[in-house]
């Protein structure tokens, strides 16, 4: 076990590197493995089988996925809707479902559709009025982004025009020397530390140019392993009290307001 009270995954998946055949199988055996590592929380998206840009009928199979993760454990497991922006309505109507009439406490978003895009507002505005942080994956390629995906810029340009919102950059865009600088002027938008290889220095920069506040540890479970992950955190050269913001605490004062209303406990 870790030395940290509270140690919350902000990112994880249910993949078929998984052991079991149904979601609450694969969440028992993510947890079983994430538990070795100290972990209480996982916070979960997408479904058993992935879709970069899925039609209306396949975004409700996965979150219907993550549903039965989050009812089968509902004191570990904790559900963030995905949505696809290029079918607007249909995501709405997800959101409602999923977070406002269901279990889920935050919103994923991937590579269908840049974040910068004006698609993105109601989404953003719903979100808000449920009190729920967005999760969009980010990446900053040498070899050139997918046409739909988000790179740290796109998600400044989102926190312009919702200074309110609490939007958190993936993968810190992968390149993340280039990514900090990006968007260290927007305080609404906070950095995901999981998914890509442990390089060192990653955290201390975060925690120089963002404060420790604005980081949060997530693996991308079972993508990437948990200690790789976790040695981002455990293994820089921040204070303890940093870390201990960095593994779980930033994470749940984010979540605090939606889990309250849905009465979970923290
Ligand atoms: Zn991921």
């Amino acid at each position: 076990m870790l030395p940290y009270q509270v140690t919350w995954d902000l990112h994880t998946h249910l993949t078929r590197q998984l052991r079991g055949k149904t979601p609450a199988e694969k969440a028992a055996h993510l947890i079983e493995v994430g538990s070795r590592h100290g972990i209480e929380r996982f916070c979960c998206y997408m479904g058993v089988e992935w879709n970069t840009n899925p039609d209306p009928e396949n975004l409700r199979k996965q979150n219907d996925d993550i549903l039965e993760a989050v009812e089968a454990h509902p004191d570990r497991m904790m559900g963030f809707v995905y949505l696809n922006p290029k079918h607007q309505a249909e995501s709405l109507d997800e959101l409602k479902r999923c977070v406002r009439d269901g279990p889920m406490v935050g919103v994923k978003l991937w590579v269908s559709h840049r974040c910068s895009e004006p698609e993105l507002d109601p989404i953003v505005e719903l979100a808000m009025e449920f009190g729920v942080p967005i999760f969009q994956h980010t990446w900053i390629k040498t070899t050139g982004n997918l046409p739909g995906e988000s790179t740290p810029d796109d998600v400044a340009r989102l926190a312009i025009r919702h200074p309110e919102a609490k939007l958190i950059c993936g993968h810190t865009g992968g390149n993340w020397e280039a990514a900090i600088p990006a968007i260290r002027d927007f305080s609404n938008i906070s950095v995901g530390i999981g998914g890509f290889d442990p390089t060192a220095g990653v955290t201390e920069m975060a925690v120089r140019e963002l404060g420790a506040e604005r980081v949060l540890f997530g693996s991308d479970a079972p993508g990437r392993a948990f200690a790789s992950q976790l040695a981002k955190v455990t293994g820089a050269d921040i204070s303890a009290s940093q870390k201990a913001l960095i593994l779980g605490e930033n994470l749940k004062r984010l979540l605090e307001p939606v889990m309250l209303g849905k009465g979970l406990t923290q």
